[in-house]
């Protein structure tokens, strides 16, 4: 029996693992799920975001489903006081989560909900593939006489892992951007995608583009891409701009993966919205689409991972519509209406 950690966070947290909840033992009635406490909440009842008890859980399990961390009540410039954000930080760590996963699906029935050209965005559907914890994100730093330095290092062994986790994901093409004609990381970066390609996955095509290059891209030609792998710092500029394809940002789902033997963390890339929290209105899509990542990635599920997506891309063909894309559905409605078109399947 498959065991799940629920983390619900601060904000729409708790709203939106609720109805996750519904739809998990709907479509995946074996799995146990156990809730913990994480981010603001956690810094309430324990004092700190992340308990070594709540960590020592997630290890243990098969699959961990985050919904959002932080909201006002935390927010502090005081370095000694707790925050939210390092609840998040500790289980990247904790769980040596290097794999940050995050498709870009533009639904059919929002095309005319994103800032880009329908014509330019149909049909987009492609995955971003982040390295999460190396990079200039983890140097060295330092500041001295007017002078600040961070530190860029990736080592072959960093490298060859997020490869793998691309070159498993793609279809047909794997698309690897980096500065190669600049920094020496990025050399490194090409010689050694192009080598695990060649020795392991020659039958996925490779193409190696200059990250300025693909910005352009993302929005020119979206349609083009179908793996993008990256560094740490190109993939967190890159993954934001080709969520704007998708106009709103409660649609988005990720996964963060570590080795196979290690759970790995699902959640949806928007906040905790302490604006909305507590109304019932919070947008629980994206939370849902995060479910089916953990289905698919998690537990090897895929066939029950495309059948909530599809459930959700005909649920608003049908008409919903939350608060933020321009309706009145309730949480609780939309968490209804996606569980009807389950029924239908
Ligand atoms: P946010 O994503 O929480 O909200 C931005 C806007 O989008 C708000 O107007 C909000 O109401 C709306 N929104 C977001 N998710 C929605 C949903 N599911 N349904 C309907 N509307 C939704 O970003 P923010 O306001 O910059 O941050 C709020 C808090 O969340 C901060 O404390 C921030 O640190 C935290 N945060 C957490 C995560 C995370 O847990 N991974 C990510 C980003 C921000």
């Amino acid at each position: 029996m498959p065991r799940i950690i629920t983390l619900p966070g601060d904000g729409i947290g708790p709203e939106i693992t609720t109805a996750a909840l519904r739809l998990l033992h709907a479509v995946a009635p074996d799995c146990e799920t156990e809730e913990h406490v994480v981010g603001g909440a956690s810094i309430d009842a324990h004092g700190t975001a992340l308990t070594d008890e709540t960590l020592a859980v997630c290890r243990g399990a098969d699959a961990v489903l985050l919904a959002a961390v932080g909201g006002p009540k935390w927010d502090t410039t005081d370095p000694d006081k707790p925050r939210p954000e390092q609840g998040l930080l500790g289980l990247r760590k904790g769980l040596g989560l290097f794999a940050n996963l995050r498709p870009v699906r533009p639904v059919p029935a929002l095309y005319d909900a994103s800032p880009l050209k329908r014509d330019r965005i149909e049909r987009t559907d492609l995955l971003v593939v982040r390295e999460l914890t190396g990079g200039i994100y983890f140097g060295a730093k330092s500041r001295e006489n007017g002078r600040a330095v961070d530190e860029c290092a990736y080592d072959t062994h960093e490298i060859e892992r997020i490869a793998r986790v691309a070159f498993a994901a793609a279809r047909s093409r794997v698309t690897s951007v980096d500065k190669a004609n600049v920094l020496e990381t990025s050399r490194l970066w090409r010689e050694t995608v192009s080598r695990v390609h060649d020795e392991e996955f020659p039958a996925v095509l490779l193409e190696h583009l200059l990250v300025d290059n693909a910005a352009m891209q993302l929005v020119s030609a979206p349609r083009h891409f179908d793996v993008i792998l990256t560094e740490n710092m190109f993939g967190d500029i890159l993954s934001d701009e080709a969520a704007m394809l998708t106009g709103s940002i409660g649609m988005l789902p990720s996964a963060s993966l570590g080795e196979p033997d290690t759970p790995g963390l699902f959640e949806p890339v928007h906040g905790s919205a302490p604006d909305i929290a507590g109304e019932g209105v919070a947008n629980p899509l994206a939370m849902f689409l995060s479910v089916a990542m953990m289905l698919r990635h998690g537990l090897g599920r895929d066939a029950v991972a495309a059948a909530v997506e599809s459930a959700v891309d005909r649920a608003l063909e049908a008409g919903l519509r939350t608060r933020d894309l321009g309706g009145e559905a309730t949480t609780a409605e939309a968490t209804d209406a996606v569980l009807a078109q389950l029924e239908r399947t």
